[in-house]
């Protein structure tokens, strides 16, 4: 290796090696996705095209990086969750934050026209994402995580729903629906939405009441009958007391079953326990069995 006396530089570089044996995870969020809405005349309150797009996308980033476990996305964010046990970059945060949002971003731009074939992309008007890592030390902690997030979906999906019914079909002004919304709690939109609109928010589209699940397909398993309260062990934690050494080698075989396995969308509740129970490979990092050959 070339030993300039310009060498020294690489000092001045420092260490982001993410904390061991915890969950983590990458949130990318669109970058002025208000404004680009309008730009390509997005559908409010929700564009489909706009939602599937998303979703293709990550699909593309799930299959591309195996050592993703799952991700939640909605709106134009979308978050990516390593195992504790991932080891990719050494765990070096910049390292795996950009390389999730520029893999997202090619995969957008290269996606757009197939779901937006009558309004081209054109510059300086293009998608562009963020991205951060946040660690989260125990299941618990990212299951909440994940709940926080769909949590946010409803809310906001509920709001937006409501306040574009008043002003596309009941002529409200923006400002007027706002005011209206302002204080109001769930079941006061609930009725709005009924009353004025005869929508039944119940009935809506579950991509956009719990937004999108990503994740890789095995063949589900049976939820435990006795599920009224967990334990720290029912979660998974107790394997995480200790980071397991899993070699090289094993980490590439893990890789390789896990490329084999479809990688899918769902939208599903992900703050109960069936979800996970059902799916125990996601939060155990070792891959199930795959779908019987039919
Ligand atoms: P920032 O750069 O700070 O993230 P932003 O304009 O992207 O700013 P967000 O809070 O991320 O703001 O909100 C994203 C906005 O993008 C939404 O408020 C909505 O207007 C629009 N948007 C995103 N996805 C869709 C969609 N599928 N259908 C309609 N509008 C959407
Ligand atoms: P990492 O993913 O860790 O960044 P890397 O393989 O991208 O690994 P870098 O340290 O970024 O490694 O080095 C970039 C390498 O890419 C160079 O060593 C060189 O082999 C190749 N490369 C980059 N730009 C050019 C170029 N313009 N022409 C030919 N080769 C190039
Ligand atoms: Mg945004
Ligand atoms: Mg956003």
């Amino acid at each position: 290796m070339a030993n300039s006396k310009y060498e020294y530089v690489r000092t001045f570089e420092q260490s982001d090696i993410l904390l061991p044996n915890t969950w983590i995870v990458v949130r990318i969020d669109g970058r002025g996705f208000h404004k680009l809405s309008d730009r390509y005349a997005f559908e409010k309150p929700n564009d489909r095209r706009a939602l599937d797009l998303m979703n293709v996308a990550a699909v593309e980033v799930l299959k591309d990086l195996p050592d993703l476990a799952i991700a939640y996305g909605v709106s134009d964010e979308y978050s990516f969750i390593f195992h504790p046990s991932c080891e990719l970059f050494e765990r070096r945060s910049a390292k795996l934050v950009t390389t999730i949002v520029s893999t997202f971003t090619a995969h957008y731009v290269y996606q757009w026209s197939n779901y937006f074939p009558d309004t081209p992309l054109q510059s300086p008007y293009l998608p562009s994402f963020d991205g951060r890592a946040v660690v989260y030390p125990t299941t618990r902690n990212l299951r909440d995580y994940m709940s926080w997030r769909q949590v946010d979906c409803h809310i906001n999906n509920l709001y937006n729903t409501t306040f574009w019914n008043m002003v596309l079909k009941g002529g409200m002004s923006n400002t007027d629906a706002e005011r209206e919304l302002q204080g109001t709690v769930s079941s006061d939109k609930n009725e709005i939405l009924f009353k004025r609109f005869g929508i039944n928010y119940n009935n809506e589209e579950n991509i956009y009441k719990k937004g999108s699940v990503v994740f890789r397909q095995y063949q589900l398993e049976e939820t435990k009958a006795e599920s009224v309260s967990k334990t720290s062990q029912d979660l998974g934690e107790e394997e995480t007391a200790a980071p397991e050494n899993v070699s090289k080698s094993q980490q590439e075989k893990i890789r390789k079953l896990r490329r084999k396995a479809q990688v899918v969308v769902e939208h599903v509740d992900i703050t109960k326990d069936d979800f996970w129970e059902q799916r125990p490979w996601i939060l155990s990092g070792k891959p199930g069995k795959l779908p019987a050959e039919v």
